[in-house]
């Protein structure tokens, strides 16, 4: 994963453009994409696909001919969605087009101008301060156009056909953790699922945040209940403690299921409460959708210093904290695609397990005695009602173990799903 993030953290990506193409290009080497292009003009829900931006060259030079910035050291230098220009201006004109963190001099921001059209650049404060006055010449080589907004898909196929979506935004230039790690998560995640069989189809979502998942919920409207479950997967890869953020239901399977799952795992975390703010949890969440769609990080939006410059470096992502991120998710799966409601169909009192060849197995060991724990407590709560998840948390028994009880019982008839 984190060999996925070191080759896609030089490309320019914006919400439109090649850098988003050639992003996807990668993706597709790990796991086979559908990519979709949808032309600048096209309506999605209240918002329109705007111009394509595309960028070759820009730099500010000085009367030597030096490159005091360039965009080839970095793709954070230039504002993105700036228009071309090419110009000499002295200093004192330009520094209204500069953007720096004086708080963090040494740190280059990340600024974009997606809906006002106007150029810039993005430089550390301390070589800003090293320059000298006198004329610069500022040149961006950049097209705005008429053109595409890109995204894809990948689904791995499940047993049923009711689906849940795992989206990434792919937006962000040179950024590591929001969000390059967060699609080499989703990625090596799809292609865990992609060696089983899973029992819900599985739809990954590589789309530029806020007008990506627009154009794609615009473009599913009419297939949109097919969406069970979903996880916006963003900054997943820092050294801080997990965090879920709630769907806006609050109270959605999904959510149920990883605060068992980070609550059972023990790892150091947060759950937090929907705000309609953060990544394209926003756009699912949206009322006229309310999908079951929460959002796993690690820090979350904005809660660190890094967050959004040049400090989100690879070194900021950490392959031990993505994995983890990648097993927590896997986990997740693993609960979201097992949790049932059943049917008793012996509910007049206990059925005689030991005649259906339940109790011959368990022998005397400690493990057989939870195992035959989960059946009861499973016989007793599976009155179509309460899923597998309650169970496990009524009865404080393993997850694992109690599904495990359910197949027994559902092989040997006793309950349906
Ligand atoms: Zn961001």
């Amino acid at each position: 994963m984190h060999a996925l993030v070191e080759r896609l953290y030089p490309l320019c990506r914006s919400i439109t453009g090649d850098g988003v193409r050639a992003t996807l290009d990668i993706v597709d080497e790990y796991v086979p994409l559908e990519r979709h292009e949808v032309a600048t003009g096209t309506r999605v829900l209240d918002w329109t696909v705007p111009q394509e931006w595309n960028i070759r060259d820009a730099y500010v030079a000085d009367s030597a001919g030096n490159r005091v910035i360039d965009f080839a050291a970095s793709s954070l230098h230039v504002l993105g969605y700036s228009v071309p220009v090419s110009a000499t201006m002295p200093l004192a004109e330009l520094r209204a087009h500069l953007h720096t963190l004086p708080d963090r001099p040494s740190w280059v921001p990340y600024r974009t101008s997606y809906y006002r059209p106007q150029w810039g650049f993005c430089l550390a404060q301390e070589t800003l301060d090293a320059l000298p006055d006198g004329e610069y010449e500022v040149h961006i080589d950049s097209t705005l156009a008429d053109g595409h907004l890109s995204y894809a898909e990948h689904v791995v196929p499940g047993q049923v056909p009711d689906e849940v979506i795992v989206s990434s935004h792919v937006c962000h230039p040179s950024l590591a953790n929001d969000n390059l790690a967060g699609i080499a998560v989703a990625t090596f995640l799809a292609r865990a699922l992609a060696r089983e069989t899973p029992y819900y189809t599985y739809r990954f979502i590589y789309a530029p945040g806020t007008v990506g998942a627009i154009t794609w919920l615009a473009r599913n409207q009419d297939r949109i209940d097919r969406v069970k479950h979903g996880l916006v997967l963003a900054c997943a890869g820092d050294r801080g403690e997990l965090t879920y953020k709630e769907s806006r239901r609050g109270d959605a399977e999904i959510d149920r299921v990883l605060r068992y799952v980070l609550g059972a795992s023990g790892r150091p975390h947060r759950v937090t409460g929907f705000t309609p703010y953060g990544y394209d949890e926003r756009q699912y969440c949206s009322p006229g959708f309310d999908l079951g769609v929460g959002s796993l990080s690690r820090t979350p939006y904005a809660g660190y210093p890094e967050y959004h410059t040049s400090a989100d470096n690879p070194d900021f992502v950490c392959p031990k904290a993505m994995a983890d991120t990648l097993d927590v998710c896997r986990e997740a799966v693993a609960v979201l695609d097992r949790n049932r409601r059943y049917v008793n169909l012996s509910p007049y009192g206990e059925p005689q397990l030991g005649r259906r060849g339940l109790y011959d197995s368990l022998g005397g060991r400690s493990d057989a005695q939870e195992a035959q724990l989960a059946m009861l407590w499973v016989l007793s709560l599976s009155d179509g009602e309460h899923s597998l998840l309650d169970v496990a948390e009524r009865s404080a028994l393993p997850f694992d173990t109690v599904a495990v009880a359910a197949d027994a019982l559902h092989g040997a008839g006793l309950i349906k799903a």
